[in-house]
């Protein structure tokens, strides 16, 4: 189906959006919707016709509505640390940015859920169920300005993911408003609830193309009342990914499995200074969190089981501030990495747990072939690796190189039974991959939900896939 939208006539639509928002949240000026231009994703970015800040669901309601009777593409926007281009303007679109949204509406405990709206940060939540005893455990690395509205559209992952599970497994409902403008109420507080079909799953990691999640209802857990890390270091990458393969073949789900390459190692020491050995080839953060006892056990084994595999040393952390320092150190990777090249493409490619090793090892020669700089990090326990390409993208020889090189890492992730992305979504960056990813049914399937909810293709059309 091909729809065409014409260029807006920003006076005629900034008269029209006055109608819905006051003066001081709708941004039309070069100046002011520059910032809204692009997201955490290299080289993509678009300026918007305009910028509206909603702060109710009525305001969302009614731009979907006249976008509908305008045919004006909407493009949804939290903080804009995507790592997929999901938030990148269409031309002539109007981005709603719902960041300013943002008020935490109920902490019920006799439930453990916690009622919030789209824009609240994924930190504040962490910090409000800490405060109560509890945990929130889906933690990205960007979690201190990322939004939960951006987070429940991306599905998005964390270090804790590999025990606890991605921002989906918290999400027990939600308000949403549908493209058509009209509101609707998704899940409720029952822990068991199998009424009709999943719609949950439908909207949850939609990436903003079904809908506007306007409140969301999470879960939350009681706070594990012990946690021990572990730095395990290597002079062989493969003995790292190995060490994974054991610890969750013994069986243990340690809550934290994290490993950072020699490059990135090298990025992080410079940037944190945390004491990260350079002369390492891999590191591994391992956590393990629960009833003290058992974290005893767990840390033990997994130090017996990195020994055997090849560490060259592994360090316990003696205190609380020395875990914090470590995890924060591999929170820091992305930044980190970032500072030394003028162009940062951080990929998010997942495999199998059994392929790690080999997949690890693909990746380095990758590098080598197309003469690229690649740093590796990633959630080694989820499978889940950021090959991340160091560049510029005003050199566009190096750039075709790179474009090469990350096609050859797809082909093999798929090969070895994996997927495009494990956490960032869609969005620009990997639509092309798609297909190859999920097969050609699956994006038909896709396309076709996207017809049906959203008839008119005003909500963030062409992410994801071709409409
Ligand atoms: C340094 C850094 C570290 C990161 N670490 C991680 C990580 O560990 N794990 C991980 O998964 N990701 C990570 N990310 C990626 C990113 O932070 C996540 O995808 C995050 O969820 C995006 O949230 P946001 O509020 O910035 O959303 P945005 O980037 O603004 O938007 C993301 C997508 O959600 C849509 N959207 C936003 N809000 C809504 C809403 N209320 N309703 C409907 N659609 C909406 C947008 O249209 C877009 O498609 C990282 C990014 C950075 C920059």
């Amino acid at each position: 189906m091909v729809i065409s939208f014409s260029m807006p006539d920003l006076t005629k639509i900034s008269a029209q959006l006055a109608r819905i928002f006051p003066p001081d949240r709708i941004l039309t000026a070069a100046e002011d919707i520059i910032p809204y231009s692009f997201d955490g994703t290299a080289a993509l970015s678009q300026r918007p016709a305009a910028v509206v800040l909603a702060t109710t669901t009525d305001e969302v309601s009614r731009l979907l509505k006249w976008a509908n009777e305008t045919r004006t593409v909407i493009v949804p926007r939290g903080s804009g640390t995507g790592l997929a281009g999901g938030s990148i303007p269409s031309p002539g679109s109007v981005v709603l940015c719902l960041s300013r949204f943002d008020k935490v509406l109920e902490l019920d405990r006799r439930n453990l859920t916690l009622l919030v709206e789209p824009g609240v940060a994924t930190q504040t939540i962490f910090d409000l169920a800490d405060g109560a005893g509890l945990i929130y455990p889906p933690d990205p690395g960007s979690m201190k300005i990322s939004t939960i509205g951006g987070n429940v559209s991306c599905n998005s992952g964390g270090l804790r993911g590999l025990k606890y599970g991605v921002t989906k497994d918290y999400v027990m409902g939600f308000e949403i408003v549908l493209a058509s403008g009209d509101v609707m109420w998704i899940g409720n507080k029952c822990v068991k609830d199998v009424a009709g079909y999943s719609l949950r799953e439908v909207f949850i990691g939609s990436e903003g193309t079904l809908g506007i999640f306007t409140k969301i209802l999470l879960c939350l857990l009681p706070k594990p009342a012990a946690k021990k890390t572990l730095l395990a270091v290597y002079a062989r990458m493969e003995d790292a990914a190995e060490t994974v393969s054991a610890i969750i073949a013994h069986p243990i789900i340690p809550c934290t499995l994290e490993f950072l390459d020699k490059t990135t190692i090298a990025c992080v020491e410079d940037y944190a200074k945390v004491g990260l050995p350079r002369e390492a080839e891999a590191v591994l953060l391992m956590e393990s969190d629960g009833h003290p006892a058992v974290v005893a056990e767990e840390a033990e084994i997994m130090a017996l089981l990195a020994n055997k595999n090849g560490a060259i040393d592994v360090r316990v952390a003696q205190t609380a501030e020395e875990s914090l320092r470590l995890a924060a150190a591999r929170r820091s990777a992305f930044s980190a990495l970032a500072r030394v090249a003028p162009t940062t493409i951080l990929e998010d490619v997942t495999v199998p747990r059994s392929e790690l090793a080999g997949m690890v090892k693909f990746i380095q020669e990758v590098g080598v072939k197309h003469q690229l700089r690649i740093g590796v990090f990633g959630h080694m326990g989820d499978g889940n690796l950021h090959p991340t390409f160091l560049t510029n993208e005003k050199n566009t020889e190096e750039m075709h190189r790179v474009e090469l090189a990350f096609q050859d890492i797809v082909t093999e992730t798929v090969r070895r039974g994996g997927t495009v992305t494990g956490e960032h979504g869609v969005g620009l960056a990997k639509k092309k991959f798609l297909p190859e990813s999920v097969g050609g049914l699956n994006v038909e399937v896709m396309r076709n939900l996207k017809r049906l909810f959203d008839p008119n293709l005003i909500l963030n059309p062409g992410k994801m896939f071709d409409c």
